[in-house]
């Protein structure tokens, strides 16, 4: 889970970087990064915390340049540490590289007891740094070359960014898991991981990169090579269901749009007698509003979202998470005084939100509460880039769905079925996108 933003022919590159970040902070609130290019050399500045806390206007000032490169990261392979936040930079025989990776590769640790065997010292626990010593060991010509004959080697999620002082080179994996776009901004290409951070810097979208696609960008502008093997297409489906904003265009579709049908999707299979529809804020607002519609039921405010709290489960530790949803989440009284209250999010991982939220709405007066998930049960733990729980934690792996209810004291549970997850985001035969955490069919090898 983690943000990636590019850019290329710019005279303010590392404040654009910083923006196109901060319209991702969603993707990403462990650690930011950013690496410019002045031409001649990189200079990276990293740390731990929200974009705005970061930067300052004196490091931004540190990092002039024409070019940059910028990440923010939720720990999917390895700890929540400075040494992982990204973007990665060394310098090697052919000079200084800069790297920020939205995904996961699935064959890394095997590859890292292979390089660490022949001798390679890494200096990260990340999963992204395998792509480094791959490069610095190829030996082919020119930096292309070498990029592409790393990711030969890498298998699983990939959206690359490269900055060496005089290109910028991204890829995105063959199997297109995670969203990659190539924007423009005046005489500038920008590469971000999702078109919101194009709209904050009103930046211009022209197309997704393709999956398999590398694109280099230098002085002599832009250019596009198809160099990996063709696979079919397993975009990730829970970008649609939760992960992305829903202001941004992913995979060709308004995430906003796709989740109201959703959620209308939802009502036809599961309907409830209610008085009135609520969303959990901010993840499950579009679908509710879809859920409403579709129900002909009134939606209403009934939970508020405080701003001044990031999100409660990106907080790694469980007790930190424990206080987090009443941080969070406050019930609107007027709302729910002795009503039947149908309450919408987009999926259940442990269990635990939705078991305090159950609460919450009793005690703001709530007579029942129909909590409905616009995703099927989150069953299966993602190895291509979200952060999701071992099997043991995700509560739909071993308790069928009225089990769930009871757990989490709702009068009644319903899940969005797997085909209708499909119809919603116009797969209806479930070949295009992946949906391994709903159904454990993973389309890559899973090496330990
Ligand atoms: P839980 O309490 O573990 O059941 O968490 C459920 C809540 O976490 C829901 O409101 C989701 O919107 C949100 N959520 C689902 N998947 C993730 C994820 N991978 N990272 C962060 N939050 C998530």
């Amino acid at each position: 889970m983690c943000g990636v933003f590019g850019i290329s022919g710019h005279d303010e590159a590392s404040h654009l970087a910083y923006l196109g970040l901060h319209a991702q902070q969603h993707r990403g609130q462990e650690s930011a990064g950013i690496t410019a290019s002045d031409g001649g050399r990189l200079v990276t500045f990293r740390d731990m915390g929200l974009v705005a806390d970061v930067f300052s206007q004196e490091t931004l000032a540190t990092l002039s340049g024409k070019s940059a490169i910028g990440h923010v990261r939720y720990s999917t392979a390895g700890g929540s540490f400075l040494k992982n936040a990204q973007p990665l930079m060394v310098a090697y025989r052919g000079g200084q590289l800069a790297v920020a990776h939205n995904g996961n590769f699935t064959n890394a640790a095997a590859l890292r007891r292979q390089l660490e065997a022949s001798g390679a010292i890494f200096q990260s626990d990340s999963d992204t740094e395998t792509v480094i010593h791959l490069i610095a060991r190829s030996t082919k010509d020119g930096f292309e070359a070498r990029v592409i004959d790393a990711l030969n080697q890498l298998e699983g999620a990939y959206s690359l960014l490269f900055l060496t002082k005089d290109q910028l080179v991204a890829a995105r994996d063959p199997k297109g898991f995670r969203p990659l776009v190539i924007g423009r901004v005046k005489n500038a290409y920008v590469l971000a991981s999702e078109t919101t951070a194009l709209d904050l810097i009103e930046g211009e979208l022209i197309r997704e990169v393709e999956p398999g696609e590398v694109v280099v960008i230098d002085e002599q502008g832009l250019r596009s090579s198809f160099p990996l093997k063709r696979q079919a297409p397993s975009r990730c489906i829970f970008e649609h269901v939760y992960f992305a904003r829903s202001d941004s265009t992913l995979f060709g579709e308004s995430v906003y749009e796709t989740r109201k049908r959703l959620g209308a999707q939802l009502a036809k299979e599961q309907p409830a007698s209610a008085d009135v529809v609520i969303a959990v804020p901010d993840s499950g607002v579009s679908a509710a509003l879809g859920y409403a519609n579709a129900s002909g039921l009134p939606y209403e405010v009934g939970l508020i979202r405080s701003h001044y709290v990031g999100r409660t489960f990106i907080e790694p530790s469980q007790s930190i998470r424990h206080f987090g949803v009443k941080l969070k989440l406050s019930a609107v009284r007027a709302t729910l005084k002795d009503q039947r209250v149908v309450v919408v999010d987009d999926s259940i991982v442990r269990g635990t939100t939705s078991r305090k939220i159950v609460k919450m709405l009793r005690s703001a007066g709530a007579r029942e509460v129909h909590l409905r998930i616009s995703s099927p049960p989150t069953a299966w733990p993602c190895f291509y880039g979200i952060d999701t729980p071992s099997r043991q934690e995700l509560i739909a792996a071993s308790h069928s769905v009225d089990e769930i209810a009871r757990y989490v004291t709702a009068d009644s549970l319903g899940y969005l079925s797997l085909e209708g997850l499909g119809a919603a985001v116009g797969d209806p035969k479930g070949q295009t996108f992946c949906h391994a955490c709903f159904s454990g069919k993973y389309l890559t090898p899973l090496s330990v």
